[in-house]
């Protein structure tokens, strides 16, 4: 089932959050829509009216004139690849808003239609920094399908990373969100990074389910239906906060960080501002 779509003109597009990104490590956000349409049963953007910023473009290119540059990232609250993308073109005008204002960019998303653009994100990695980060919840195919139901395949999007990555192109996997006795097991985990390496991802990055009281309801009626011995275990993990206890996510963190580490790839996110560049240009 599709989500309801509404098509508007917005006054911004672009988020300056004070503080680096924790996950991603952007500070500048610019996203095509708000809402998703790809129907994740674990997030909160799923069934919410998909906005389509139509003018985005127009927009961004006037709120970045004068903003000093550095890494906008862009799918951050929605996937900016989500099939409307095919229609709408708004992830594609905004790239080319930043090629042309000198902009590097930081994608996140699990769909292969961001091949489409692969030569915009070319042009962008020779003037400063394109990355490309595909979200990963399992490796495995049905896990996967039903999780993500309108999402590529694993194998699709590692396919599509190595695509990208041949083409000079930083690329990683988020493994992201991590559900607890669904996908947080030592196999699941080191097969995702054993197929980030071979596809030719430079990092790794990861960060746990939350269940922030909107999507309780949701995900608990997915749960009954497909995982029913798991609602207790669930219901003592996440308690009222709604978040996994740092006795639980620690040794995942520091697994992957183990995993990755062996496979040489690195654990925090690209990141590019013209400050550091130049600093690095005088040694
Ligand atoms: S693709 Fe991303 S933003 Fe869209 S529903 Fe899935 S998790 Fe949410």
């Amino acid at each position: 089932m599709s989500a309801p779509t509404k098509e508007q003109k917005v006054k911004s597009v672009l988020t300056v959050y004070r503080n680096r990104d924790p996950v991603y490590g952007y500070r500048y956000v610019a996203d095509p829509y708000s809402g998703c349409s790809q129907g994740c049963t674990y997030c909160p953007q799923q069934d919410q009216t998909v906005e389509i910023s139509i003018n985005a473009a127009e927009v961004l290119s006037r709120q970045l004139a004068k903003k000093p540059r550095e890494t906008v990232g862009i799918g951050d609250k929605c996937d900016p690849y989500m099939t409307l993308e095919k229609h709408y073109l708004i992830t594609h005008d905004l790239l080319q808003v930043l090629v042309v204002q000198g902009f590097p960019v930081h994608i996140v998303t699990r769909s292969t239609l961001v091949l489409r653009d692969r030569k915009i994100l070319q042009e962008i990695a020779t003037k400063s920094m394109a990355a490309v980060t595909f979200k990963f919840c399992s490796p495995s195919i049905s896990v996967a399908k039903h999780l993500e139901p309108n999402a590529p395949s694993p194998i699709k999007r590692f396919s599509a990373l190595s695509s990208l990555a041949s083409k000079g192109i930083t690329c990683g996997i988020s493994i992201s969100p991590i559900l607890p006795f669904i996908g947080d097991d030592q196999k699941s985990l080191k097969q995702l990074v054993l197929a980030a390496k071979e596809s030719g991802a430079s990092y790794v990055l990861r960060a746990p389910l939350t269940l922030p009281s909107k999507l309780d309801k949701v995900f608990y009626a997915f749960l009954e239906k497909n995982y029913r011995e798991l609602i207790q275990p669930y219901r003592f993990l996440y308690g009222k906060e709604g978040r996994v206890p740092e006795s639980y996510w620690r040794p995942i963190d520091e697994m992957i960080e183990t995993l990755a580490r062996e496979q040489g790839l690195c654990t925090e996110a690209p990141y590019w501002t013209e400050v550091q560049s130049k600093q690095l240009s005088l040694f």
